[in-house]
């Protein structure tokens, strides 16, 4: 899960090692493997059984490939044999975890349906496909009597996990976990370069089916084991390319792993929010159909075995504490476990934290179960090698008693024994504990269903009138999708709103003026029938409640590094209004529950021009393409018709068919009023802009989520490199918007110009060739990823925008546009202190008459990760310093009151010139002084102009960690700077990220929708 850019890196030429050092290798574990029994301490001993008959060639290959005795168990360093079933050999050609072997996701499904044909002890069930086509599954292992029952198992399950249909009550809640069977469900390579786990558990699965120790047979009579061998099979499959390119080409350095996903790499585990992905999607469904009660995803980055369950806080604020013992009982049991074999680095305490519920895993979490996570320690592909620890890796500390070697030979074989024996000993102990579990699932669903009562709230509202019907609907389906029950007020109602919390007044408070305040009384509001509740008497509460809710990192909270991101309140994101609720009378308003969700949308009134409002809404960029002929209007003012109020940037179309229309926008939410004649306003084309997204071929990461949004939108694109704009003289002839989006990894400016390094090495190619058949699916292909953007490339985005072509960039490519000189009078100023990780920030309109802030409001909240402080200058490549000496501004000490004019002995006073006062996020007036003769002042018509800035420093905070804020706060936050015929558009937020941001898509939106009138209201400083 940690990222590491090195794995499938090709940095350093990595070479088989097929050595004669395994056969100096003792086994003694094999020679301790003791009749399996009962042993003293009451528990059932793992290991063989002393009747089990053994696969003696695959158990040789076993002990072959494993390069140290400690780096096994008694738990699989033999392979049970079987007259009927076939080993994962008969597949891969060689046992699991063999040097330079890794299977396809195909290959893995292969086997698995060959044990489903050979045992009645294993199923196998497809749970849907990705991005690519590319199938999904989950393999059911159990006795034959769990398979065959598993329709009334899972009825039983379902009423731990839905407590109301058993009325809360307990004693019914018993009998239920003494006849369930409970489900443990395992995920495997969500991260693509993170090899081992589809061999790991290929053979967990013959395991669990075949071998007849007493160990084993209980987890299969007493549970169900569910494995989705491959999580990301789009990645997997490109990896297994790669690593074949490599077996082929042993002494060259091999591409990295560009592309996992069709969309994002390393954040598809950072998906459990907005469930964009399909892997997300089917995973979720499974756990939540299947009724599990764990979810385990295996990971590799740090050896040997990090159990990173038990976080190190802070906990996610609305798991259980239940959950949160749990993580502690099985984490601490599983070391335990794997201490006693002797094998070396496994431990349960590190760095990750649990605050953010983006992880896979974290499905579980919020959905009553228990989130599990290994990081074992993966070669990056099936290749053999010495590997050498860094100190705090190898180092013995209070919670890793037994750690990894400085420095050791490492196999996948090596690899897949750790994955095996810690999921086989938490497999075990689940079962006999399992009683305790399927309680503790029960008790954690009835704490969900008692939320309002308890701890609160008892529902959060989303108003029927909210402006943003179509992403108010967008947001209401991620909910839907995460298994959340949504209702609609039949009728309207009114809800009592706690009385705020005034400001706690700061240390020098003013006593007098705090008791002179009245005190806050509760308020109301009212809904519209139509309005969406989302109770919080449901079993899936938790989930809504962490979406919906406000976050708070503690600025002195002794965790520093967050994991991840610290902020992500869903109704801010969205730009969508969620009132959270906690009077319980709530519950008692006429509501029926909402299958679909639809945003109402047509054509009302009568007339041959219609009008639709604009509020930002995504959608209307999706009208725009999905009605490319129509002739669309922007009004560059507010007017009115048909007895309607219509914002500035509304679409007037003429000559198209109502009936087309409507059609068009039905399932949109939007709403478009006919009128007679066109309205009296000043207006400009809305163009279906040609556009081209830009990536790098060192990072896709973070661009992905932009195809994904715009994909999703139906907004069409070219997707080109930084090779491909190096090598386009004319891209204007193309293109009328280039989108560079986030780098992300790697991003500096010299890194986007030069690329990788290749004054030396192989060329690395990304193409579809025999070999490697499934690289470039949906996305680009190159002979060669090294060379970047060059400065050839730089010249023709240059004269891109010089020729009227629009630039847009975010975060880390607006510092490359403008450090390269691509725009004039913005610079990129140093945070000092300022510390701001993955959270919601406020932004406010300062210029409502651009397009790009069409539809939006004085206050829009932004995804900010420690994004680029912006400062303007009204002087050529001068940098928005504050001037110094501002004591000298104020009135010198002399005679008379502050407010009198200062004198000077002997002559008569003169009274100094008003000094123009202009805000952080203004253009400074140049003085008289400035504007001598001076080429360098930026003519008022080129000069940066501010779209949003940054709100004031205490409003700046919405969600998550927000230190030294003062130092971005009232800064721009979204700029668009004429320059040539052109415009670079700079985001210092970023705008589109991980599907959890469509309230500002409509940024990004606007600015393509009105590409060429983006001069449009403008009003020019003076001088
Ligand atoms: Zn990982």
């Amino acid at each position: 899960m940690g990222y590491n850019p090195a794995f499938g890196c090709g940095s350093r030429g990595m070479v088989m090692i097929r050595a004669p050092w395994l056969v100096v290798v003792v086994y003694v574990l094999t020679i301790l493997a003791s009749p399996a029994a009962t042993s003293a301490d009451g528990e059932t001993a793992p290991g063989r059984d002393a009747k089990q008959p053994v696969d003696e060639a695959y158990t040789a290959k076993i002990h072959k490939y494993t390069t140290q005795p400690f780096f096994t168990s008694p738990l699989v360093d033999y392979l049970p044999a079987s007259k009927t079933v076939p080993t994962p050999e008969t597949v891969l050609g060689d046992v699991a975890g063999a040097p330079g072997i890794l299977p396809y996701a195909e290959d893995v499904y292969k086997y698995m349906r060959l044990l489903e044909k050979a045992s009645p002890r294993v199923k196998v069930f497809s749970i849907g496909t990705t991005e690519e086509g590319r199938e999904m599954i989950a393999v059911a292992v159990s006795s034959p009597e769990n398979l065959k029952n598993l329709e009334e198992n899972r009825a039983r399950l379902a009423k731990l996990a839905d407590p109301r249909t058993i009325k809360l009550d307990d004693a019914e809640a018993d009998r239920l976990v003494s006849q369930a069977v409970p489900v443990y469900y395992i995920t495997g390579t969500i991260h693509s370069p993170e090899t081992g786990a589809p061999t790991a558990l290929m053979e967990l699965a013959y395991r669990l089916a075949v071998d007849e120790s007493p160990y084993i047979r209980e987890i299969r009579d007493g549970m169900i084991t569910l494995i989705t061998p491959v999580v990301e099979v789009d990645g997997r499959d490109r990896m297994v390319d790669i690593y074949r390119w490599h077996l082929s080409h042993p002494k060259d350095f091999y591409p990295p792993l560009i592309y996992w996903g069709k969309y994002v790499a390393h954040d598809n585990n950072r998906d459990a929010m907005g469930v964009t992905l399909k892997l997300t999607e089917n995973v979720l469904t499974t756990y939540v159909g299947w009724k599990a009660q764990v979810l385990h995803d295996l990971h590799e980055s740090v050896p040997y075995l990090y159990d990173n369950t038990a976080g190190d806080g802070p906990f996610n604020a609305w798991v259980d504490p239940i959950l949160t013992d749990e993580w502690e009982m099985i984490g601490w049991r599983n070391v335990a476990d794997m201490t006693k074999f002797g094998m070396p680095g496994v431990f349960t305490h590190g760095v990750f934290d649990t605050w953010s519920p983006g992880y896979l895993m974290f499905i579980a979490a919020m959905h009553n179960g228990i989130s599990r996570l290994y990081e074992t320690f993966g070669n990056g592909g099936a290749d053999t090698r010495e590997r050498t620890l860094d100190a705090e890796e190898y180092a013995r500390t209070w919670y890793k008693q037994n750690p990894p070697l400085a420095k050791a030979l490492w196999s996948q074989r090596d690899n897949n024994n750790y994955e095996e024996t810690g999921l086989l000993t938490s497999l075990h102990y689940f079962n006999e504990n399992k009683r305790l579990f399927l309680k503790n699932f029960y008790l954690k669903a009835k704490r969900s269903v008692t939320k309002p009562t308890a701890e609160g709230p008892a529902a959060y509202v989303l108003p029927a009138d909210d402006p943003r019907l179509g992403s108010q609907a967008e947001l209401l389906r991620v909910l839907q999708k995460q298994a959340v029950e949504i209702s609609r007020a039949t009728s309207a109602f009114t809800v009592t709103l706690p009385a705020k919390k005034p400001a706690k007044a700061g240390a020098k408070g003013n006593k007098d003026a705090k008791e002179q305040e009245a005190a806050p009384a509760p308020t109301t509001r009212e809904f519209p029938a139509g309005s969406y509740v989302i109770r919080m008497d449901q079993p899936y509460s938790r989930i809504a409640d962490a979406l919906l809710d406000y976050q708070y990192w503690s600025p002195d909270d002794p965790q520093k590094t967050p994991y991840d991101d610290t902020g992500w309140t869903f109704g801010e994101l969205f730009h969508v209004q969620v009132t959270r609720v906690t009077d319980p009378k709530v519950l008692d308003v006429a509501m029926e529950p909402v299958k679909e969700i639809r945003a109402p949308g047509g054509v009302s009134a009568d007339g041959t021009i219609f009008a639709i409002n604009n509020n930002a809404e995504p959608s209307l960029a999706t009208l725009r393409y999905k009605m490319r002929d129509a002739s669309i209007e922007a009004a560059e003012e507010p007017f009115e018709g048909g007895g309607k109020k219509f914002s500035r940037g509304s679409f007037l179309l003429r000559n198209v068919s109502r009936a087309q229309l409507n059609d068009a926008i039905s399932d949109l939410g939007l709403q478009a009023i006919a009128v007679s004649a066109m309205p009296s306003v000043k207006t400009h084309p809305v163009r279906a802009a040609r556009v081209a997204l830009v990536h790098t071929w060192l990072s896709t990461q973070t661009e992905g989520w932009w195809r994904q949004a715009l994909d999703h939108l139906g907004v069409p694109y070219d997707y080109i490199s930084t090779q491909t704009v190096s090598k386009a003289a004319d891209l204007n002839a193309k293109y009328d918007v280039i989108l560079f989006p986030p780098v992300g990894f790697a991003s500096s400016p010299t890194a986007i110009i030069n690329g990788l390094p290749h004054e030396w090495g192989n060329p690395l190619p990304w193409k579809n060739t025999p070999e490697t058949p499934n690289l470039v699916g949906k996305n680009d292909s190159t002979d060669d990823m090294r060379p970047g953007l060059g400065w050839d490339g730089v010249e023709h985005l240059q004269s891109f925008i010089e020729k009227g072509g629009v630039l847009l960039t975010a975060t880390d490519t607006s510092r490359f546009a403008l450090s390269i000189g691509l725009a004039d009078g913005v610079s990129v100023g140093n945070a000092q202190r300022m510390k701001i990780v993955g959270s919601v920030l406020g932004t406010r309109l300062v210029d409502g008459a651009s397009p790009i802030a069409y539809g939006f409001d004085e206050k829009l909240s932004a995804y900010c990760d420690n994004g680029p402080i912006f400062s303007l200058s009204s002087i050529s490549g001068g940098r928005g310093f504050r001037r110094l000496g501002g004591e000298m501004h104020t009135r010198p000490t002399g005679r008379g009151t502050m407010d009198d004019p200062d004198f000077t002995v002997g002559r008569p006073s003169v009274e100094a010139p008003e000094e123009p006062k202009t805000e952080i996020w203004e253009n400074p007036i140049p003085t008289d002084e400035q504007l001598h003769n001076n080429l360098r002042v930026i003519p008022p018509a080129n000069r940066a102009r501010v779209i949003f800035r940054y709100a004031d420093s205490r409003e700046l905070l919405v969600s998550g960690l927000v230190e030294g804020g003062d130092e971005i706060a009232q800064h721009p936050a979204v700029v668009d700077v004429p320059t040539g015929n052109g415009h670079v558009v700079l985001f210092s937020i970023n705008p589109v990220y991980r599907g959890e941001t469509r309230g500002t898509y409509s940024l990004v939106l606007n600015t393509i929708l009105n590409f060429d009138s983006l001069n449009a209201g403008r009003k020019l400083a003076e001088k």
